[in-house]
């Protein structure tokens, strides 16, 4: 019930550019489009309801309340979270992990320690930890990537012999499309005394993940990847570490009592939630939740892979082309490539021309290029809107690019 069944769910993929060229979405891995029941739910809200949340005993501030603490609950299930003031509403994945680097990384790093990353992880899991190691003179340490596009994993038992405090990496890249192996990672660094973050960016829209199962302790993703708003995304963490950390920004929301001595911090997931929430946007992302629920991930997941290992095939046949990351059993549907002798930005204009949308560039992975030492690359990226005609239609595109250049 996904692909061809469903465009018709969102109203985008209907518009044509460049006069007549049917859109091809192929940039889902920067951002998902969204369906009609998402945008409707956010426009009833507007309509109907708006009003805002945890403070007025009015009508429109009940139901307000009632519709964006309903959503939380929806999230934390989808993501097999049982008690939902372990959800906590960000703004992005980048917002959660600042948090955690702001809040549980001042509280608990002392100079020296080491906080390890993947050298395939995008800035958002790089940068918040660069700041705090001008801060807190902590050790940032990567975890190699292989030939192969795959995390090194005995590399990672020889970085874990320096006792890291933190372990911080990315479900699945969004530019070589590797799925990393979660479970285990987060098994070997709890085995190491270290607290487990993952980066579910390009996960949570994609398969189907259970949080608690996967026993990680912080967990970061964000909404507009998997058909719901901008502005939205999600921080999980246990709740006895999201308890000990002190709140990340202060004002209204956040508090429990305010004095001209201090404050007492709210309790969770408030605590952490400082002033008016994105409102339409939690419910715009509660109804992104039942769409991709009504759905089934295991049918998105079974989509996608079917969809990689197509345009994986496909692609290999193009003369030039080299593909980023592991092969077509082993990956998701993030395809980044290089064309011999053609940069990415010309390739991905061109391929504008023709109605493609992909991205061109480094796609906030500048270390991983460095290491593949390429400049930028360019990436096909799919969702469960697209097909296999697509995939032909960007494999068209790709043979007019080298025609041109030719
Ligand atoms: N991590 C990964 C793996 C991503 O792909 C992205 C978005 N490209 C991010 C983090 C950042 O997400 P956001 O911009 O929504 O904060």
């Amino acid at each position: 019930m996904v692909g061809e069944t469903i465009i018709r769910d969102f109203p985008i993929l209907a518009r044509t550019l460049h006069q007549d060229k049917k859109l091809i979405y192929l940039d889902s891995a920067a951002t998902s489009q969204k369906p009609i029941r998402v945008i409707e739910a956010m426009d009833a809200y507007y309509h109907l309801t708006n009003a805002n949340v945890h403070r007025g005993i009015h009508t429109l501030a009940e139901k307000s309340t009632e519709d964006y603490e309903s959503a939380r609950k929806r999230i934390a299930n989808f993501v097999g979270v049982n008690d939902e003031k372990q959800i906590i509403f960000t703004r992005n994945t980048t917002e959660s992990i600042n948090l955690i680097a702001k809040s549980w990384g001042q509280q608990n790093l002392q100079p020296g320690d080491v906080v390890l990353l993947t050298e395939m992880e995008h800035h958002s899991n790089i940068v918040p930890w660069y700041m705090l190691r001008e801060e807190k003179d902590i050790r940032v340490e990567f975890i190699r990537v292989t030939s192969d596009g795959e995390l090194d994993l005995e590399h990672l038992k020889s970085l874990l012999k320096f006792a890291p405090k933190l372990v911080s990496f990315m479900h699945v890249s969004n530019v070589l499309g590797t799925i990393n192996p979660a479970k285990e990672i987060v098994r070997s660094a709890h085995e190491a005394g270290a607290i487990v973050l993952v980066d579910g960016a390009q996960s949570v829209p994609h398969m189907p993940v259970d949080i608690t199962e996967l026993d990680a302790d912080f967990y970061a993703f964000s909404a507009h990847k998997m058909c719901g708003p901008t502005g939205i995304g999600i921080l999980y963490g246990k709740e006895g570490l999201l308890e000990s950390m002190p709140p990340f920004l202060g004002g209204g929301d956040m508090i429990r009592k305010v004095t001209f001595e201090g404050f007492k911090a709210n309790d969770l997931p408030y605590k952490f939630e400082a002033g008016t929430p994105a409102i339409a946007e939690a419910i715009g992302f509660g109804a992104a939740i039942d769409y991709l629920s009504s759905l089934g991930m295991d049918a998105i997941y079974t989509h996608e892979k079917q969809l990689a290992s197509y345009a994986y095939n496909a692609l290999s046949e193009v003369n030039g082309l080299e593909i980023l990351g592991p092969g077509a059993d082993r990956r998701c549907g993030v395809l980044s490539f290089t064309l011999e002798g053609i940069h990415p930005h010309d390739i991905a204009q061109l391929l504008d021309q023709e109605g493609i949308a992909v991205r061109a560039g480094h796609h906030c992975a500048m270390p991983l290029h460095d290491k593949l030492m390429i400049p930028a690359s360019t990436r096909a990226s799919m969702y469960l809107y697209n097909t296999n005609q697509d995939i032909e239609a960007l494999i068209l595109g790709l043979r007019k690019v080298i025609e041109v250049f030719n």
